[in-house]
């Protein structure tokens, strides 16, 4: 293929073989969650399809419960219970390899990991005791004996003979992240077994060299099989990284390929704010000298220099990514074409996370086509052509809604005018980017900025305040209003649902405030969060840097609450506790003085006096919609205006993905046919079939 791309970076576009199979490239698509799975089979289907058009060498299912005795409900991933699951993957598999790819499945056995919630199998573990996962279920695993070894060992037999009738390349058995029975028989943490299979290091590998022993048996020469494992367990107990180098040197060629990702889920996809790209390097450095096998590994690598790099420097073989090739599963393909402009950089902000963890179907802040790609047909990198409308479209706001209107307007072929009222375009992205930790979010800006550029029937008009007689003597065709949204200077937010009284004396700021540079820069300040996502924390450790002392005060049970759901809770309590604030959880404002707040327990109403020298309530946000207002109540017909949209948070506000998404939407829905009551997407419903037998494992 004729190529712009340098010379240096044809290393990452080298053949690697894995077992009897060859990856055509060094891009290794590491399974990846999707909050779609069994449910949403097509959607999942078509989601990979993308990345093998966008060039990725190999590309993983989700992990794949291989057996009804273990699954880990309420999260949805892929199944391989019966014979009746083979056609979904089997799709699954042929969109994988429709172009060269390698199709690869992870298979699963969820062990303590799995509640059971769904099948109501008692869950069998390598020890038992109480079910380890992220929803405290109150349930607890029976350990396995001999006789139920020898099941898991033949149920991963019958799910490695499904997932070749599948068209399955290569197996991958999960042992990473705390969630696969791999990991909990390697772990001394969780394999306390007294047996031939517990004690030693040899003893807790015999489960895995049977099970491998056993899927060759059925695999014969047609698939190749990867190791998934955790670099390094944390705890006293865990599975260090010594441990695992151990492991790796006396069992050297155990699978085809061994794909190592950092300890829990939560370091393995660590936010931006807390995790820098390629962070596992130290863990898995020196890892290929003990192995002939190729060694994968991941880092949220978006830079095509770092991914030489970790190739030239003998650290990995293939570069493996999930959230990158979410956020752009065109980036092989960039890349062999020396397009790196043009990359659509991962933020780091695990929103796709969020889906898996939520049970919804996720998305992507960057890729707003990621999950409907079928439900949709959105394309990551196409538009459909233009419909009917030759006039202009006036966009206006130039955040992350309004920005991506304007890309994916001009990709369709319309002749847009982008308006934005400040010096920038960015919208909350261009503040927020300059918050602790959260830099990468300006990626946002900077893609669309960069794709915008290259279309000369798109304009920008920086300091351009609208107004509605603006809007009339421009003669659009077509308005969309992405004005925004401000933070409220009250409390009104989940808790309280209407004002308290507030002392004027009391000098109150907004995070529009902060970001602005105004308020405290010293003295003791109460932040005030009931948004329970990152701007409450963020804001708090701005304030630190400052030089306040900061009272944190939520009324939710811990700092950030919905940031489990981003994999970052933890570490943005530990954050705040090690800046020294003084935490309030459970607690919300019941009076704001001049001097002073009152706080109370959410639970017994009981009140607390804090001294402070002023209040940042992070609570909810307002839309700007004057400008909407004004325009909706005009005749618009007559003034020759076809149509009239408002978008993204000045619509309803919510997080930087919701805007982007509203931008494509309305992007992509322009000039076609009203819906009305119908459902805007494809959906799949489990079928209807009341009369069906039992089917035999
Ligand atoms: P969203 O997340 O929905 O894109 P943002 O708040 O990030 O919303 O961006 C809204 C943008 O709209 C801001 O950059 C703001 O300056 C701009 N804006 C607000 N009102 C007007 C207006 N009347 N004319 C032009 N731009 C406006
Ligand atoms: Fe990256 Fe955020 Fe997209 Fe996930 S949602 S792939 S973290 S940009």
């Amino acid at each position: 293929m004729a190529s712009d791309r340098p010379p240096h970076y044809d290393i990452l576009f080298e053949p690697v073989r894995i077992g009897s199979k060859t990856a055509k490239n060094r891009f290794y698509q590491v399974p990846h969650c999707n909050g779609g799975g069994y449910r949403d089979p097509s959607a999942v289907s078509e989601m990979r399809r993308t990345k093998a058009e966008g060039g990725w060498g190999v590309i993983f299912t989700e992990q794949t419960e291989i057996h009804h005795s273990s699954e880990i409900t309420p999260f949805i991933e892929q199944r391989l219970w019966d014979d009746r699951d083979i056609p979904a993957l089997a799709g699954m598999a042929e969109a994988m390899k429709s172009h060269g790819a390698l199709a690869g499945i992870q298979l699963a056995y969820s062990g303590v990991n799995g509640p059971n919630l769904y099948t109501r199998e008692v869950p069998l573990a390598v020890t038992g005791g109480p079910i380890l996962t992220f929803t405290s279920d109150p349930v607890q695993a029976r350990a396995v004996d001999l006789a139920d070894i020898a099941d898991i060992r033949r149920w991963f037999k019958n799910a490695a003979r499904r997932a070749k009738a599948a068209g399955f390349d290569v197996l991958c058995l999960y042992g990473a992240h705390g969630f696969g029975i791999f990991q909990h028989f390697l772990s001394p943490a969780t394999n306390q077994r007294g047996d031939e299979y517990g004690g030693s290091l040899f003893n807790r590998a015999r489960f895995l060299r049977e099970v491998i022993a056993d899927i060759r048996e059925v695999t014969k020469d047609d698939m190749a099989i990867t190791l998934r494992l955790s670099l390094h367990e944390p705890g006293p107990a865990g599975l260090g990284n010594d441990e695992l180098r151990e492991f790796i040197a006396t069992h050297p060629t155990l699978p085809d390929a061994w794909d190592l990702a950092q300890g829990t889920w939560e370091a393995c996809s660590g936010t931006s704010r807390f995790t820098a790209e390629g962070a596992q390097e130290e863990l898995v450095r020196g890892i290929k000298a003990l192995t002939p096998l190729p060694v994968v590994g991941v880092g949220r690598f978006t830079s095509a220099d770092a991914m030489v790099r970790q190739v030239k420097s003998n650290i990995l073989d293939f570069i493996g990514a999930a959230r990158p090739s979410i956020a752009d599963p065109f980036l092989p393909k960039k890349i062999e074409e020396g397009r790196f402009e043009e990359i659509r950089e991962c933020i780091g902000c695990n929103i796709c996370v969020t889906g898996d963890m939520t049970g919804a179907i996720s998305r992507c802040t960057q890729n707003t086509a990621f999950m409907e790609e079928w439900r949709k047909g959105w394309h990551p990198e196409r538009a459909r052509p233009k419909g009917k409308s030759n006039g202009p479209v006036l966009v206006i706001g130039g955040g992350p809604a309004g920005l991506e209107a304007a890309m994916q307007l001009g990709r369709r072929g319309y002749k847009v005018a982008l308006a934005e009222a400040s010096r920038q375009l960015g919208g909350r992205v261009a503040s927020e980017r300059l918050l602790p930790g959260l830099s990468a979010w300006g990626r946002v800006a900077d893609y669309r900025i960069g794709q915008i550029g290259q279309m000369p029937h798109v304009e920008t008009y920086l300091e351009s305040q609208l107004t509605v007689q603006d809007v009339l003597a421009f003669e659009p065709q077509h308005v969309v209003i992405a004005t925004g949204a401000r933070w409220r200077a009250d409390v009104v937010s989940r808790y309280h649902l209407l004002p308290i009284a507030m002392d004027k004396a009391m000098p109150i700021f907004t995070p529009d405030d902060l970001m602005a540079g105004r308020g405290p820069h010293g003295g003791r300040v109460l932040v005030y969060d009931d948004d329970h996502f990152y701007m409450g924390s963020v804001l708090a450790e701005l304030l630190v840097a400052r030089g306040c002392e900061v009272d944190f005060v939520t009324p939710a049970p811990v700092v950030a609450e919905w940031t489990k759901n981003t994999l970052e809770q933890v570490r943005i309590q530990r954050r705040v506790l090690e800046l020294g604030m003084a935490v309030h959880t459970s607690k919300a404002p019941a009076t704001i003085g001049g001097t002073s707040v009152s706080i109370a327990c959410v639970y017994t109403g009981r009140e607390q006096e804090l001294a402070v020298s002023a209040v940042v309530l992070v609570s909810s946000r307002t839309s700007n919609e004057t400008l909407f207002r004004g325009l909706a109540g005009m005749d618009l017909q007559s003034a020759g205006i076809a149509s009239l949209r408002r978008i993204g948070d000045a619509e309803a506000p919510g997080p930087i993905a919701w805007a982007t998404y509203a931008g494509r939407r309305y992007a992509e829905e322009l000039d076609e046919e009203p819906l009305g009551d119908a459902l805007p997407f494809r959906r799949e419903i489990t079928a209807f079939d009341p009369a069906q037998d039992h089917q035999t494992g």
